[in-house]
């Protein structure tokens, strides 16, 4: 919509350029954080030919030697998305019998679908989506709650800037739920695609190999410098893969080490089982792409789906062929790049979210434990379907 249209074009570099340039001509300082995506640093590295270690360290010089403050890794904050989606999922499926639309549960880090769900299937389709935030929107409270506190400033004094493979984000990060109601700040002030971040290195005459390497920084005072941090599965950030393993183990005492997915009408649309002697206990599946998520509504429609849990992606491939991230080089075709950016995406070590000492910490001291009233609170939102009324669309809240 026009709306949206504006809301995108009030996010952008330029934005962080006015902030940064507000900083230097003024005495009172806005401080600027800014959390980088995986799968953005992964298609600035395959663009300068780096590693995403090395892409990770110079965007991080980069930004500081513009004036940015901190620069923090959204995989961070994934780990808090997975987490309580894990619980999320346990809690629908202990519910299934006396609540007909606590399954399958769809994910919902995808503001593309989103969008799609609340405009095109409204009331039906909203019980099915999972609350769990996405990880921007998770580090946007974790910036704008944890790391505000731990710094002594409120809300409003923090710029927050998310560099995302993605347009849709930007729309994301305007919804009102993600709104402080105490101070009106946003969790995140503005998003910047991996595309856009090539621009402001253009802008400055900048190649990215040309940046001497920093330090990621960490929320945490007493660490110094943030490990990317990865987790297992799909480039989209994992969510099938952790849930469905979790699950087996929760629900069944079922120890998944390796998972295989079976495709189904087209490599976009996979799908994986826990079954014993012919019975199938979980059905979980990947459906990307509009084509396949127009199927898998239809069947829900239908009463035909016969999945448990589904990760939806609007982007064929996901997240790491965004409409935010780099184009290919002259010398290069979509499909290389593409798998460029996927193996160096999968290249960084992975970690197991309740394994992670830092993301433990944070629940027991700040979040009071995984899927508790106080996390639920930051850690969740809602959706809203759309009305349509004869001259336009009206947000039915
Ligand atoms: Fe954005 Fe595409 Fe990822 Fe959805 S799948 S979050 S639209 S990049």
């Amino acid at each position: 919509t026009s709306a949206e249209s504006v809301l995108i074009a009030q996010q952008s570099q330029d934005e962080l350029y006015k902030v940064l340039h507000r900083n230097k001509s003024s005495a009172e300082q806005i401080v600027v954080v800014v959390s980088v995506s995986p799968q953005s640093r992964a298609s600035l590295a395959a663009h300068f030919g780096l590693s995403t270690s090395d892409a990770t360290s110079k965007l991080t010089a980069f930004f500081k030697n513009i004036g940015v403050h901190h620069v923090f890794d959204t995989g961070f904050s994934r780990a808090f998305s997975l987490l309580e989606s894990q619980k999320e999922f346990v809690e629908r499926y202990q519910r299934k019998e006396q609540d007909k639309k606590a399954l399958p549960m769809l994910t919902s880090a995808c503001p593309g679908w989103i969008c799609y769900a609340e405009k095109t299937h409204g009331d039906f389709i909203l019980p099915y989506i999972s609350t769990t935030r996405s990880p921007q929107q998770v580090m946007g409270s974790l910036v704008k709650g944890y790391f505000a506190e731990q710094q002594n400033l409120t809300p409003k004094q923090i710029y927050h800037v998310t560099v995302m493979p993605c347009f849709d984000k930007k729309l994301e990060a305007s919804r009102t739920d993600f709104i402080m109601k105490d101070t009106d700040t946003r969790e995140v002030d503005c998003v910047i695609t991996s595309g856009e971040v090539l621009k402001m290195l253009e802008q400055e005459g900048l190649s990215l190999n040309d940046v001497d390497p920093a330090p990621l920084d960490t929320l945490f005072s007493s660490v110094n410098g943030d490990e990317l941090l990865r987790h297992a599965g799909s480039s989209s950030g994992g969510y099938l893969h952790h849930v469905y393993a979790h699950a087996a183990k929760q629900l069944f005492g079922v120890e998944v080490n390796d998972i295989t997915y079976k495709t189904l009408k087209n490599k976009d649309f996979q799908e994986v089982t826990l079954e014993k002697d012919g019975t199938v206990f979980l059905r979980f599946a990947a459906a990307y792409g509009f084509r396949n998520i127009q199927n898998l509504v239809q069947k829900l429609k239908r009463g035909k789906s016969p999945y448990d849990f589904v990760e939806v992606m609007a982007c064929p491939s996901g997240c790491v062929n965004g409409g935010g991230q780099l184009k290919p080089l002259p010398e290069k075709s979509n499909k290389e790049l593409l798998q460029q950016v996927e193996d160096l995406y999968n290249a960084e070590n992975t970690r197991l979210p309740e394994e992670e000492d830092r993301v433990t910490h944070l629940y027991r001291t700040w979040l009071h434990n995984v899927g508790e009233e106080r996390a639920r609170e930051l850690l969740h939102t809602r959706y809203h379907g759309v009305e349509k009324v004869s001259n336009g669309l009206t947000v039915k809240w």
